[in-house]
Parts: structure tokens; C-alpha cells; sequence
């Protein structure tokens, strides 16, 4: 027969020194108390957020659609030359064809214009240059390789200093096939160019 189990006794009891803890009996701030200071942080807030929104809204919807329209429809190239293409680029905007009809106004400074038209051959020794131009011009910004020569190197695309296509130097909106492009051909780009914008920003 096995031996009777022997009862299990519970282990001291260790009384810890209540002196220094303060007893809480009720809390600190009352409930109402939190609850008013929460409000008055969370009501500014809240309505700060809203008024924002609100009028992210309202400039998504309202205000952002007249600046994109404004913006499309008054286009400012740089006033910019590099060979033979640059004289029909300088007849668009003669009494004949008048591209400021499209509100397409040449300005002088990179910094006040949206659209770079290269209308000519870009040797290796001005690609710097055209980078540095580029760059100048706020966004959003837009390109059109004016003729053969922007466009592809043209008669010049085998030649070691003559850069076969600008396109490896800028990215490339409108492409303007022609040696050189007439005037027409130009401001059917500048068009094509409004029509490329429209697209992108809805
Ligand atoms: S495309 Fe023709 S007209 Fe235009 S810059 Fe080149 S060679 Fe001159």
C-alpha cells in the first residue's frame, strides 16, 4: 500500500511596506474634465482637417480645370534659334500666320516659358546648353522637335558633331516632320501639342 499524500502548505505571506504609495481612491482629472479638454482639442482640429478638404475639393474640381484650360491655351515657347528651321519658327509669328492668334507668346527668358521648340541642327557642343535651357524652365514643360534636324539629325545625322535627335538629350512631346517645316506645320503642332496637354491632365 502507498503511503497517505502529504498535504501541500502554502508559503509564507511577505507584507509589503505600503509607506510612499499614494492610494487612488479617485482619478486625477475628472471624466467631464478629459472629455472637455478633448473637445477642445479635437473640435479645432477636426475642423481644420475639414476646411481643407473642402477646399482641396474645390480646387480639384473648380479652380485646377481653369488653370489646366488657361494654362494649355497660352503656351510660351522660348525665344530660341539654332539654324534654318528657326526662320520658319520667326515666320509663325509674322503678320501671315500670327501664332499669337493660339496665345502662343515667344518669351526671351527660360524661366517665363513652358515650351521648348528646337528648330534646327543641335550639335554635341551646344547639347549643354539646350540641357541647361531645359532644365531653366519651370514645370509642368513641353517639347517639339521642330523638323528633320531636332528630329532625327536630318541631313546632318551621320556627321560626328550633330546630334541624331534631341530627344537623346530632352524628352520629346510633338515630333514636326520637314526640311524645312513650313509655318502651317508649326502652328498644326502647337495644336497637337494643346490637344497632347488636354489628354494628360484629365
Ligand atoms: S531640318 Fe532642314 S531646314 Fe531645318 S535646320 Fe535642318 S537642314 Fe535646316
Amino acid at each position: 500500500m502507498s503511503a497517505p499524500a502529504k498535504a501541500i502548505e502554502a508559503p509564507p505571506t511577505v507584507a509589503i511596506p505600503s509607506a510612499g504609495v499614494a492610494e487612488v481612491t479617485a482619478p486625477a482629472v475628472p471624466f467631464l474634465e478629459i472629455e472637455g479638454l478633448r473637445s477642445q482639442q479635437f473640435i479645432p482640429a477636426a475642423k481644420e482637417a475639414l476646411t481643407s478638404l473642402l477646399a482641396e475639393r474645390a480646387h480639384g474640381k473648380l479652380i485646377r480645370p481653369v488653370f489646366n484650360w488657361a494654362g494649355r491655351n497660352s503656351l510660351f515657347p522660348l525665344h530660341w534659334g539654332l539654324a534654318c528651321c528657326a526662320i520658319e519658327f520667326a515666320s509663325a509669328f509674322g503678320a501671315r500666320w500670327d501664332a499669337e492668334r493660339f496665345g502662343v507668346v515667344p518669351r526671351s527668358s527660360p524661366r517665363q516659358c513652358d515650351l521648348l521648340i528646337v528648330n534646327g541642327t543641335v550639335t554635341w557642343k551646344v547639347a549643354h546648353k539646350l540641357i541647361t535651357l531645359y532644365e531653366q524652365m519651370p514645370e509642368p514643360k513641353w517639347v517639339i522637335a521642330m523638323g528633320n534636324c531636332a528630329t532625327g539629325g536630318g541631313p546632318f545625322r551621320t556627321a560626328y558633331s550633330v546630334v541624331p535627335g534631341v530627344d537623346k538629350l530632352v524628352p520629346v512631346d510633338v515630333y514636326i516632320a520637314g526640311c524645312p517645316p513650313r509655318p502651317e506645320a508649326l502652328l498644326d503642332g502647337i495644336l497637337k501639342l494643346e490637344e497632347l496637354i488636354r489628354e494628360r491632365q484629365e
